[in-house]
């Protein structure tokens, strides 16, 4: 039986934020962005652009320098510690490349998804016996990993690394996953699986995705919203429909000779079809 969808969490937002580095440099300038619950949306832009600063501070790991964050109805910066620990727990970020121990075994690196709801000796029990395999060995499978279970991290090619960190984020009980180019060391076909699996998890548990992508290709065929970042600052947040070729030359700089074209529709084929006949 499908467990019941969860109700949908207060929204989220970023409203005229600002943050700079130690180096005075802004990486985001005045960046407002509204998430509405279980919403979709890629991120997309040139190296250098913020994509990652952006995903750093919605998940509260950094502070704005001026501006406002509201991470499920709440201002993270005005809660107590314990708050903010429990906020923390109910968002998720993957980095592009995320910090595995190398002797660990991929399994324990899994469950460490479950960290923000076990206590520290539970935790450090299932380092010795692994609680909740099943669910681990669930999670691997969604990215083709199973029978990795009980490799140590430091066996794991650099793809099979990244949906490691992925799989941890499916044993979560996050309900903000933020995704930082998360299929970057894949193949296209795992890519797209990779990202199928991730969308389905979020739409399972109500929960909202951000996801910054360099492959414009994908962002474009899955996703319903796509915000363009461009040196800190939003270029464009439109609906995938209403992206074009000049607007993605205009984010990636004119030197791109290149045409983006998101894949044929089911009427696009239809259309082609009966030209053909
Ligand atoms: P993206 O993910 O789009 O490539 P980033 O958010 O990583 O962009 O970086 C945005 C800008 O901030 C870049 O100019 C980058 O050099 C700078 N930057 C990122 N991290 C730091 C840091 N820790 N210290 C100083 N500058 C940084
Ligand atoms: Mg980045």
């Amino acid at each position: 039986m499908l467990s019941p969808v969860p109700a949908p969490l207060p929204q989220t937002s970023l409203a005229g934020v600002t943050v700079t580095y130690a180096d005075g440099r802004a990486a985001l300038a005045g960046v407002s962005l509204a998430l509405a619950p279980g919403e979709q949306v890629a991120i997309i832009g040139p190296s250098g652009a913020g994509k990652t600063t952006l995903l750093t501070t919605l998940a509260c790991a950094m502070r704005p320098t001026a501006g406002q964050i509201t991470v499920h109805g709440r201002d993270p910066w005005s809660m107590s510690g314990g708050d903010l620990h429990a906020l923390r727990g109910d968002l998720f970020l993957a980095p592009q490349v995320p910090p595995l121990p190398p002797r660990q075994r991929v399994v324990n690196a899994v469950l460490a998804g479950r960290l923000p709801q076990w206590t520290a000796w539970t935790a450090l029990r299932s380092l010795v016996h692994p609680r909740e395999l099943i669910a681990a060995r669930d999670a691997l499978a969604q990215f083709r990993l199973e029978d990795k279970l009980f490799l140590r991290c430091d066996r794991l090619s650099g793809g099979e690394r990244q949906r490691v960190g992925l799989a941890r984020l499916l044993v979560s009980r996050a309900r903000l996953f933020l995704l930082d180019e998360p299929v970057s060391a894949l193949d296209p076909a795992l890519a797209g699986a990779a990202l199928e699996a991730l969308q389905q998890a979020a739409r399972e548990r109500a929960a909202t995705l951000v996801v910054s992508l360099h492959a414009v290709d994908l962002a474009l065929a899955r996703f319903p919203r796509l915000v363009g970042l461009r040196d800190g600052k939003v270029l464009f947040d439109l609906p995938r429909a209403a992206v074009d070729n000049a607007l993605l030359a205009q984010l990636y700089g004119t030197e791109l000779g290149m045409s983006f074209q998101a894949p044929p529709t089911a009427d696009d084929a239809q259309r082609k079809l009966t030209r053909c006949l």
